[in-house]
């Protein structure tokens, strides 16, 4: 499917506009270029947004002209001092008056008689720039723009100011944009009737034309409907491609499943514990998604520790009364070692055969799993993407779970369900993830919520130090651990390195092993997975008192006797990463704490979010604050997965618009699923235009 025609205009090279050279458009290439190796066209521009405006229309008297107020005056130009020669540091002043008073204007390095010309003696001029004071005058220095009266409507009085880049000049920027703007072709409507109606909204080139070149302020706000039906735009562009992605790759129809009750019913009895509310609900919502003929793809929210995993086994047992088989997959060798490990006890009791599947077994335990998995005698595997890989054959998978979710990236997932076609999705994730985010990224996944944590549990006493500190943490520590506590020391890297001056694991590990001995041990990620397995397992089981590790234990690793959590470096790590962290203790009804070290001085922002740890245990409201200090591709690792990031919404203005873009892309490919049409021609704009087109081959043909 070709782009339309239409949009030629915006596709061109900016090489082909005024004012633009071959510098400018390397320049251009760097700065916009959404895709390396390609030039930059007028479309990227287009989309340039400004980033605040300055309104000029204040024409006053100078006598009117207040510090620091931009103003737009007429003058009458009286005379030139130019600097003596070779005097580079004095500037060239020029004395002019209005019939209220006298201002003078002020140009430093000018060169040639560039300020003689523009400003010429016994003329009138229109001057607009920003009111200074110096030595009690007033005075403007490097006026914006200095336009003749013939020429008055040159002069922006409302003038958009758009981020820039060393070398880019505003002016340069905007004659290029005025050009584009002025050629904006007009376009099909893409937004439903009533949509457009319900908010007054422009059509989408009136729009760029008023947020690029405003009449007046209201029209070029960061709200007005021309901003709003902009962002609307980019997130129905957005979410129409996730409804396209999803409707690929999700046609099969999943399979409506009963089950008896025998196998959850005993599972629930063998447990330890009592479900919380949250648990209960989430299995309730799960088995009505399995009952129910269409495919579940449900995301499972919960923070660190608040059981997510039993859900999960619940619904697995629910797949095996129904004879088919269900996955479990984790990020990581040592998380799904770790289930496996506390699942299999259960599982044994009520009789559900579970198998493990990582790509680091030996040969023999590999093809044993791979043949129960094939043969179906497996009811519940657990492993790693090893899962995925071709060699890997079930007999009927009806349910994939996978835990952790941000460590994959979203298309990652896309693929891996293609494994069993027609098998239910359950997604869980330790990172709670803002509404929005989850629209934008997972479409219309349904949600569960676990939001309480387990019955029992103590608050995490969380505080911030100084790793000047360490002789006070180590003699606490030291107190801590002789009356039986265990304590996790997590540093961000394995070994010393040259280019950073942190302290490594290595060299923390060592320094502790001469104070407490053999009661401290070493994980990482670059062991091999035995000896991981096995440190692991001595710290489980309390024969090792500290843990020092690297970010290996972030996810999943459950040691309920570990009370003491110690980060160094903590100014280092992501917030949703120290959350992480500490949430591996906290997880008995023993009182817990965490301690973030940290390297002084730290930055504002640093403080910040040390804070943000210490004040409050609320995963949401962190995350929140996430979003807010990182910008959203952090959250979720998406800078790996691909996702652009937005270039007209603005997330806290136009946040909002998204629940009304989700609806609407839904309905439309509801109604329209070949996109034919009219309406389906109008959408296949949107879509190139703000370069969604990838999508635009998976639309089925009709
Ligand atoms: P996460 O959501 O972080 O994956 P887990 O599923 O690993 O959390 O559960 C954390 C701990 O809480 C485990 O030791 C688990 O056995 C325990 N747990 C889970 N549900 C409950 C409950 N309802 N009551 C008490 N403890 C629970
Ligand atoms: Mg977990």
């Amino acid at each position: 499917m070709a782009r339309p025609e239409l949009l030629t205009p915006l596709f061109r090279s900016l090489r082909s506009l005024k004012g633009v050279g071959p510098q400018l458009s390397v320049l251009f290439k760097k700065f916009f270029a959404t895709q390396k190796e390609q030039e930059a066209i007028a479309l990227d521009v287009l989309m340039h947004m400004p980033s605040q405006i300055i309104d000029r229309r204040a024409q006053v008297s100078i006598a009117n002209a207040y510090f620091n107020s931009i103003v737009t005056l007429k003058l009458h130009i009286d005379r030139h001092q130019p600097p003596p020669k070779n005097r580079t540091n004095i500037p060239h002043r020029v004395f002019c008056h209005d019939e209220s008073g006298e201002i003078s204007l002020v140009f430093f390095r000018s060169h040639g008689n560039w300020v003689e010309r523009s400003l010429p003696v016994g003329e009138v001029r229109f001057v607009s720039g920003e009111i200074a004071f110096f030595n009690g005058e007033k005075q403007i220095t490097h006026p914006d723009y200095i336009v003749a009266p013939e020429n008055f409507d040159d002069l922006p009085l409302v003038e958009p100011i758009y981020p820039l880049t060393h070398g880019l000049s505003s002016k340069a920027l905007r004659k290029i944009i005025v050009q584009i703007v002025s050629t904006l072709p007009s376009l099909p409507e893409w937004i439903e009737k009533n949509r457009l109606e319900q908010f007054n909204w422009p059509k989408f080139d009136d729009a760029m034309r008023a947020v690029h070149t405003p009449k007046n302020l209201q029209e070029a706000e960061i709200n007005s409907p021309s901003r709003m039906r902009l962002a609307y735009d980019e997130y129905l562009a957005g979410q129409l491609t996730l409804q396209i992605i999803r409707s690929s790759m999700v046609k099969e129809k999943g399979i409506s499943r009963q089950f008896s009750g025998t196998i959850t019913t005993k599972l629930q009895a063998a447990l330890p514990f009592i479900l919380t509310d949250g648990q209960q609900n989430a299995i309730k919502e799960i088995f009505g998604d399995l009952q129910n003929k269409d495919k579940m793809s449900r995301l499972l929210q919960g923070d660190v520790g608040s059981g997510k995993t039993i859900v999960a086994l619940m619904a697995m047992a629910a797949i095996a009364e129904s004879s088919a088989q269900s996955t479990l997959m984790a990020p990581t060798d040592l998380l799904a070692n770790q289930h496996y490990k506390t699942l299999k006890p259960l599982c044994d009791k009520v009789g559900l055969n579970i198998v493990l599947l990582t790509g680091k077994q030996k040969i023999a335990d590999k093809r044993a799993a791979l043949e129960s998995i094939k043969n179906g005698s497996s009811n519940i595997i657990i492993g790693t993407h090893a899962l995925f890989q071709s060699d890997v054959e079930f007999n009927n998978l009806g349910l994939t779970i996978i835990d952790e979710q941000h460590r994959f990236g979203v298309y990652q997932r896309l693929a891996l369900s293609e494994k069993g076609k027609n098998a239910d999705l359950l997604v869980m994730s330790a990172t709670p993830i803002p509404r929005s985010l989850v629209l934008t990224h997972f479409g219309d996944m349904a949600v569960s919520i676990l939001k309480e944590k387990p019955a029992g549990r103590r608050p995490i006493k969380t505080a911030a130090l100084p790793i000047g500190k360490y002789d006070n943490v180590i003699n606490r520590l030291k107190a801590q651990i002789n009356e039986g506590a265990q304590a996790f020391w997590v540093c961000p890297l394995v070994e010393e390195s040259e280019h950073l001056d942190l302290i490594s694991a290595e060299d923390r590990f060592l320094a502790l092993k001469k104070i407490f001995g053999t009661q401290v041990a070493l994980v990482h990620g670059r062991m091999k997975a035995d000896e991981k397995q096995q440190i692991m397992q001595d710290f489980q089981t309390g024969i090792t008192k500290i843990l020092v590790a690297t970010t290996v234990i972030e996810v999943g690793v459950d040691v309920p006797d570990a009370t003491i959590m110690i980060i160094e470096h903590a100014e280092r790590f992501g917030l949703a990463q120290l959350h992480q962290l500490r949430g591996r203790v906290g997880r008995s009804d023993k009182d817990s704490a965490a301690l973030l070290l940290y390297k002084s001085p730290l930055s504002e922002t640093a403080k910040a979010r040390l804070d943000i740890i210490c004040k409050t245990e609320d995963g949401f409201e962190i995350a929140q604050k996430d979003l807010e200090l990182r910008g959203q591709g952090d959250i979720l690792g998406t800078r790996q997965s691909g996702m652009p990031g937005y270039r007209l919404v603005v997330p806290d203005i136009h946040r909002h618009l998204l629940e009304f873009a989700h609806v609407d892309a839904k309905n439309i490919m509801a109604q329209n699923p070949y996109l034919s049409g009219e309406q389906g021609e109008a959408i296949r704009t949107l879509l190139y235009l703000f370069r969604r087109d990838l999508a635009i081959p998976l639309i089925r043909a009709g």
